[in-house]
This record gives structure tokens, C-alpha cells and sequence, in this order.
């Protein structure tokens, strides 16, 4: 989709909002894959609303990008724009145990900022790739650590109030996976509360953690992480894998040989090679357990 009206690109430049024309997200996305479309990167939060509203009176629809390390994006020239977040200098700020971080600070990045001042808790997140934004849509979470046990409070913008909020943790409910913000609510900034730890202890955990990470998971191959969420109770890898399916693909879209929960662009998946092996690996999961295993990457259909 092309924003070509030149009254709202003199508009968005007003803004300080930077659009970049036609761009391909599978330079932007961890898979590797996905279709072309306008950027417009967004360095102020107070602009968003503004924004929005432009784009409404031109009827172009929008998504929301963090790091792109979660999702499958659609093939081709996609009929809605992308809206990201900017990231500010600095994106961390620390006031005793509290981390203010900006929505689009890099995650691995703001544990080992915070670990260097000696504040822990966050090191079974420290391979997780992504934003904080990211990381707080879907409760990211690794080794025991989900980001949600630290958060105070979110900065928000609520496109249903269409105004921006502060919620508190008790206003919040983290999940496994899962979270209570609203679809199209963005995360703008979180206060995290972090233990304090030495950062020599803090950097022992950061080691196991990769060791783990490394042991288990296809390093440097293009993937969106874990494909399905776990159900209650089971391993989603592990009844993938119990069913001899690692290697399994379509086209170059192919189930890890490493983990079989990952699944990976092995040279160039189309979106829909990606779609087609998903579903057949739902498919085959379902008949042999009787489990329909939900997505964990989030798909953005063309
Ligand atoms: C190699 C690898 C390992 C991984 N390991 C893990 C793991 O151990 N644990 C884990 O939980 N995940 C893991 N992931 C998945 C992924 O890294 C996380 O889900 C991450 O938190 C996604 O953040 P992102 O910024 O990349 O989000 P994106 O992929 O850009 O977006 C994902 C979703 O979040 C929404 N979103 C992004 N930013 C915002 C925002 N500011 N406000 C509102 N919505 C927003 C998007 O609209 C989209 O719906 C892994 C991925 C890879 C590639």
C-alpha cells in the first residue's frame, strides 16, 4: 500500500514521522519473508494519535511493527501500511530499582544495560530478540522469566479512547503468551521493577541462558522462534518431534532439525510455503493427539 496523497506526506513530515516508500518486510522480519509496503517510523508517542487520524481520513489501514522477530508476514504488495517507533536517546533510564524503556529499546540489549547496574531478574530473556514493546504484547518469556513479573506500569496508546494511558501492573494481566492489552492498543514505555544483583551473578545466569539457547535452537538460521504456543500441560516441540517431523517442508520452509518447534527459511520461503507447512504440521499433531496447537508467531496476511 502507497500513501501518494501529497497533502498527508507534507503532514507526516510536520510530525517528524519519516516514510519510507515501498519497503520489502522481509528485510525486516526474523523469517526473512514478507511483501512490500510503506514504513512510516514514528519518533514522537504524543504524534501517534495525529497520526492515525490521517490515516483514517485516506482510509489506509495500518499494523504495528516492533523488531519483526514474531511474525510471518504475507507475500507481495500488502494492502495496509507499517507504523513503528523510533527509538529514542537514551531508551533505558534508571531511578533507583526502576528501568523507564522506551517501547522500542532493543530487549536483550536494555537486560545487559540494566545488568551492568546490577539490576537482574531479566536473564532468562537475554536471547530473546525483539523490542520491549514486543516482548510486553505477548508476555515474552524464556527459562522461567516472563518479561510481565517486572513490569509497574505501561505507557500506552488506546486507539479505541483514541488518547494515551498509563495502566498499572494491576490494571494488566500477563499470561503465558498472553496479555489483557486490547488488539490495537501499542505499547509506548514500561517501568519495570528489577531485583538488585551483582552483575557478575547477573552475568553467570546471562551465560547459562545462552549455553541453553545455543544447545537447543537453530543458531543463525531465519526463523520467527517457538511457531505454536505450548498447550497446557505438553511440548508442542515435543509432539512435533515424536511424530518424526523434523525436516519436514515445503518448498524452504522446513521444520528444524534442531528444534522442532522452530521452523525455518532455509533459502526462499514464500509466505504461503510457510502457511502450508504450519497447517500441515497442525494437521498432523491434531489427528495424532487430538490437539490443535494455536500459533504463537503472529501471521499478517496479505
Ligand atoms: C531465534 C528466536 C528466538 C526466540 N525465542 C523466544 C523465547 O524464548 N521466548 C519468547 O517469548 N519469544 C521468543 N521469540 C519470539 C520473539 O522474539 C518475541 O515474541 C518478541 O518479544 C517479539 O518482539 P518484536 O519486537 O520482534 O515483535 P514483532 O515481531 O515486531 O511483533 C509481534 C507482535 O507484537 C506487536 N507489537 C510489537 N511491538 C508493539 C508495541 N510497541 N505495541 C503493541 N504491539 C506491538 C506486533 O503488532 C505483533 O502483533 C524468539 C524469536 C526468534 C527469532
Amino acid at each position: 500500500m502507497h500513501i501518494d496523497d501529497a497533502q498527508i506526506c507534507r503532514q507526516l513530515a510536520a510530525l517528524g514521522v519519516e516514510l519510507q516508500s515501498g519497503v520489502a518486510l522481509s528485510t525486516l522480519t526474523s523469517f526473512g519473508i514478507g511483501g512490500t509496503t510503506d514504513l512510516l517510523r514514528i519518533a514522537k508517542h504524543e504524534s501517534i494519535p495525529v497520526v492515525l487520524d490521517l490515516l483514517d481520513q485516506v482510509k489506509i489501514p495500518y499494523k504495528f511493527l516492533g523488531g519483526g522477530s514474531n511474525l510471518l508476514v504475507g507475500d507481495g504488495e500488502l494492502p495496509w501500511v507499517v507504523l513503528q517507533l523510533a527509538k529514542p536517546e537514551p531508551d533505558v533510564v534508571l531511578e533507583g530499582n526502576l528501568a523507564h524503556v522506551d517501547a522500542a529499546a532493543d530487549l536483550g540489549r536494555t537486560v545487559t544495560f540494566c545488568a551492568k547496574h546490577d539490576l537482574g531478574g531479566m536473564e532468562g530473556l537475554i536471547g530473546v530478540p525483539g523490542t520491549i514493546g514486543g516482548a510486553l504484547r505477548m508476555n515474552a518469556g524464556a527459562y522461567g522469566t516472563q518479561i510481565g513479573s517486572y513490569v509497574t506500569e505501561v505507557k500506552v496508546y488506546r486507539a479505541a479512547q483514541r488518547k494515551i494511558e498509563i495502566l498499572r501492573d494491576d490494571q494488566i494481566s500477563f499470561e503465558y503468551r498472553h496479555t489483557s492489552f486490547a488488539p490495537d492498543d501499542m505499547m509506548l514505555a514500561v517501568t519495570l521493577s528489577l531485583p538488585s544483583k551483582p552483575y557478575k551473578e547477573i552475568l553467570q545466569g546471562i551465560r547459562i541462558c545462552n549455553e541453553k539457547r545455543r544447545a537447543s535452537q537453530p543458531m543463525g538460521q531465519k526463523s520467527a522462534g517457538c511457531i505454536f504456543k505450548n498447550p497446557p500441560g505438553a511440548s508442542a516441540g515435543r509432539m512435533i518431534d515424536e511424530l518424526g517431523l523434523k525436516g519436514l517442508s515445503v518448498g524452504d520452509a522446513r521444520v528444524s532439525d534442531r528444534h522442532a518447534n522452530f521452523f525455518v527459511n532455509a533459502g526462499r520461503a514464500s509466505a504461503s510455503d510457510m502457511l502450508a507447512l504450519i497447517a500441515d504440521v497442525r494437521a498432523r499433531v491434531e489427528k495424532a493427539y487430538g490437539v490443535k496447537l494455536e500459533n504463537e508467531v503472529v501471521v499478517w496476511s496479505a
